[in-house]
């Protein structure tokens, strides 16, 4: 049965039936500071119909634990613009049904640095650009193309805004369209208007988001996307 783990460990039970129901285990908090400390992982599962849902999930014993991941989950929700699917556990998907497992591991870091008892925040399609001084907007074009747009517009712009263009592509799993990369758009062909305002804080600092994602794949967290089937 489940016994209380120090924090930080997760222990291998690969032959127990309930821990292959998980799925595979695609982002790790390793030590939530708002929740004694404990591990929570993110588990990408597919239905037999292809589509994809997340669990999260703790091996920690504490009371309490399965309130947090359901605070946690609601967090991702609002955020990433998921729905929690009913039932036990707190398990979400994509309105699309489809995966977007890059987006979804940092929607689910992202949420868990959110405070309990403080309500998550949908982020806009907006933001200040340090580097310009401008104000970055992204627009819905159609049901999934996104334009990049800053106020303001000369030659030296156009460099920058294809530059965030290439970043949410990168981050988000979304394809370029054009040679000037200030379009993008899903590949699932729906909206996903809060991952894209989530990510483009990101997109703003394209290598240090990398930077972290390579840090993360160094610590065994993750298998290379090279690997990766989808
Ligand atoms: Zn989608």
């Amino acid at each position: 049965m489940m016994q209380q783990m120090g924090s930080g460990v997760e222990p291998m039970r690969v032959n127990r039936p309930h821990v292959r129901a998980l799925g595979r285990r695609i982002e790790l908090i390793s030590m939530d500071p708002h929740f004694h400390d404990i591990t929570i992982g993110l588990y990408e599962t597919s239905a037999p119909d292809g589509a994809i849902s997340y669990l999260l999930h703790s091996y920690s014993g504490r009371s309490g634990v399965d309130q947090r991941l359901r605070s946690l989950a609601a967090s991702m929700a609002t955020i990433g613009g998921l729905v929690i699917e009913p039932g036990e556990g707190a398990r979400l998907r994509f309105r699309c049904g489809k995966g977007h497992r890059l987006a979804c591991r940092r929607l689910f870091v992202e949420a868990g640095k959110v405070k309990p008892g403080v309500e998550a925040q949908v982020r806009p399609l907006q933001i200040a650009d340090r580097t310009t001084g401008r104000t970055i907007t992204i627009v819905h074009d159609d049901a999934n193309t996104y334009r990049v747009t800053a106020d303001g517009l000369d030659d030296g712009r156009a460099q920058r805004i294809g530059a965030i263009g290439r970043g949410l592509a990168r981050l988000a799993e979304l394809e370029l369209i054009g040679e000037d990369a200030t379009r993008v758009r899903t590949t699932c062909g729906h909206a996903h208007d809060e991952l894209v305002g989530l990510l483009l804080m990101r997109a703003l600092n394209l290598r240090a988001a990398m930077r972290e994602q390579e840090e993360a794949m160094s610590r065994g967290m993750l298998v290379a996307p090279s690997a990766q089937k989808s």
